[in-house]
């Protein structure tokens, strides 16, 4: 396998978001930074002799730094621990640009591009360079929100559950590390079981995350600790689950833009399926 023909598979996008609308399908394409007053660094900081030189945009900068200074670990789901300099540090040694969503790539809210391909879904399409994180550029005036949603892209860009779409169960937790860095009242998760379908359900109907209902509950990897949990029919992906997924993505393209329908003609094959 190589670069060629993992690059020359690729035929769909989607997106990964935080709040409100949930899924677009629109090439990726070069945002420019907004002018912004430069913003000042809080006293106290440790900034790092290394800044990454992805980021370009002042303000994002300055939420790196304060990420960076985010050292405390915060418990997952398996018992390991994350800290906020850890996020940082990984979007400096991957060289993932930040740069504000001006072209409206992710209709609206934050993002990184998710790219269809015969071996499955990946964030690096095939524009030279590292896809970048899309910042929702409302927040260019919201310090707070941009750390939080800093947080939970980078957490996705970690893929913590191997490659794959997303699942409430991985929404749930970048959700949560965003709070944990920068924390707020919103979204509340005191009373929801997340190793539980139906916590995760109620999770997002309460918190206003409708959008992402449509998303599968768990990424394979956690079935076993779901089952541990008592969820009623932890398993692994099926090919039914899998056909599942795949018209799911096609109704989610569809929906954004029926113009796509061309693209969703030539959705491949799930890996490993048929021929
Ligand atoms: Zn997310």
């Amino acid at each position: 396998m190589n670069k060629t023909i993992t690059t020359s598979a690729m035929t769909i996008i989607i997106v990964s978001i935080v709040g409100g609308a949930a899924f677009v399908a629109k090439p990726a394409s070069a945002s420019t930074a907004l002018s912004v007053a430069p913003p000042k660094l809080p006293p106290g900081l440790d900034v790092p002799a290394q800044l990454p030189s992805a980021i370009t945009d002042p303000n994002v900068l300055v939420a790196w730094i304060k990420l960076y200074n985010r050292t405390e670990p915060f418990s997952l789901w398996d018992g390991r621990t994350l800290t906020g300099r850890e996020l940082a540090q990984f979007l400096l040694d991957e060289g993932i640009p930040v740069v504000w969503d001006v072209d409206g790539v992710c209709g609206g809210n934050s993002c990184s591009v998710h790219h269809w391909t015969l071996f499955g879904w990946v964030y690096e399409g095939q524009a030279p360079g590292v896809d970048p994180i899309y910042i929702r550029p409302a927040l260019q005036t919201d310090p707070h929100g941009l750390l939080m949603v800093l947080a939970h892209e980078i957490f996705h860009r970690t893929e913590p559950f191997g490659r794959g779409v997303d699942t409430k169960f991985e929404e749930y937790w970048a959700f949560r590390i965003g709070t944990a860095v920068a924390p707020a009242e919103w979204p509340v998760f005191d009373g929801y079981d997340p190793m539980q379908s139906r916590g995760l359900s109620l999770w997002l109907r309460d918190n206003n995350l409708g959008a992402y209902h449509r998303l599968p509950a768990y990424p394979p990897g956690i079935a076993g600790l779901v089952v541990s949990a008592g969820e009623a029919r932890p398993r692994s992906l099926s090919t039914d689950d899998k056909l599942r997924i795949q018209e799911e993505a096609r109704l989610m393209i569809l929906a954004a833009d029926p113009a796509n329908v061309a693209q969703v003609g030539v959705l491949p094959a799930w890996p490993g399926q048929g021929e």
